[in-house]
């Protein structure tokens, strides 16, 4: 059996911009997902994190590079070939409210995927089955003829994560999920993730720009800097030791609560992000990065293996010990 889930095998999409320039949205991106495994996917707002967890389920087709799905490559399908795939690979969107019709009941919302992949075999058996999801997401079974503006945003995104599981998926991707909700219900909402992923046997692609939001979440952890995968490995190893000067500036930036780190120095990025539009040459982070030498302008780093995480840095032993 295929131990890996989900490949990546590098991936690159362009996107056409103003002027006839060209966004490098993800480049030459490489990673691998075992099942039942949670990646969390980090870095800045435009960083390309949503734009890779689309190509991973295939709402994008990449310019080069596959995505294989259980060891086969789906990159290359027709879409009828796909269709039976698309059932296992689901997204749970940042913003439930703009993912619910607002003229569809919440009964209605659920039994869509389900009708779709004919899940059941009569109405009674759908609505039966969205009442199950109903009560699996911890949403009132009596809210079934409600519409989605009669609900909280914390309900509305349990609503989400209902559809999402109603197709009885296998892979999830989940963007930005609590990032619109108060701290409060981004708990209860990750707790619900946490608990739905074993008792559904999940895998998730977890994308956040909140690194503590990833850590509680995660197996292990990928760190992109302007389309490009920057450091990935176990989420303690990454959090504890982080190897790339990126991951430090994130984890800098993050706020401690653990009184010993008062006082702490806390390392700011210099300046605002390049264009993806005109990346830099070499490292991509060297515009930024207050370690950057001759040569990160001039070879690209490729990930290397240190102490069972992987970094792309060409220095990341030295700055060790920084
Ligand atoms: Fe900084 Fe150079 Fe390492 Fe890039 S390769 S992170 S510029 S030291």
């Amino acid at each position: 059996m295929n131990e890996y889930l989900l490949e990546a095998r590098g991936l690159t999409k362009e996107f056409p911009a103003a002027g006839k320039k060209t966004v490098h949205a993800v480049s030459d991106v490489s990673l691998r997902i075992r099942e039942g495994e949670t990646l969390g996917l980090v870095g800045e707002s435009g960083c390309g994190k949503s734009t890779l967890g689309c190509l991973m389920i295939r709402m994008l087709s990449p310019n080069s590079g596959e995505v294989l799905f259980r060891g086969q490559s789906v990159t290359g399908m027709t879409d009828k070939e796909f269709h039976p795939l698309r059932r296992e690979m689901q997204l749970v969107f940042q913003d439930p409210y703009a993912s619910l019709d607002p003229r569809m009941t919440v009964r209605d919302l659920i039994a869509e995927p389900i009708e779709t992949w004919r899940l059941c075999k009569s109405r009674r058996e759908v609505t039966d089955r969205v009442r199950q999801l109903l009560r699996a997401v911890g949403v009132p079974e009596e809210f079934l003829y409600r519409y989605p503006h009669q609900f909280s945003g914390g309900q509305r995104q349990r609503i989400g994560i209902a559809r999402a599981i109603a197709a009885e998926p296998s892979f999830i991707v989940c963007d930005e999920p609590v990032s619109a909700l108060d701290v409060s219900v981004q708990n209860q909402i990750l707790n619900l993730l946490k608990e739905l992923k074993t008792s559904r046997k999940l895998t998730y692609l977890f994308i956040s720009h909140d690194l503590s939001v990833v850590r509680y979440l995660s197996d292990r952890v990928c760190v992109m800097f302007l389309g490009k995968v920057c450091e990935i490995g176990p989420t303690e190893e990454v959090y504890n030791h982080p190897r790339h000067p990126y991951t430090r500036f994130l984890l800098d930036a993050v706020p401690l609560p653990d009184p010993s780190l008062k006082g702490k120095e806390i390392r700011l990025l210099r300046g605002d992000p390049p264009s993806p539009a005109n990346p830099p040459s070499g490292c991509r982070f060297r515009t930024r990065c207050p370690y950057a030498k001759e040569r990160c302008g001039l070879e690209e780093p490729a990930l290397r293996e240190i102490s069972g995480a992987q970094t792309a840095c060409h220095f990341a032993e030295d700055l060790k010990s920084l």
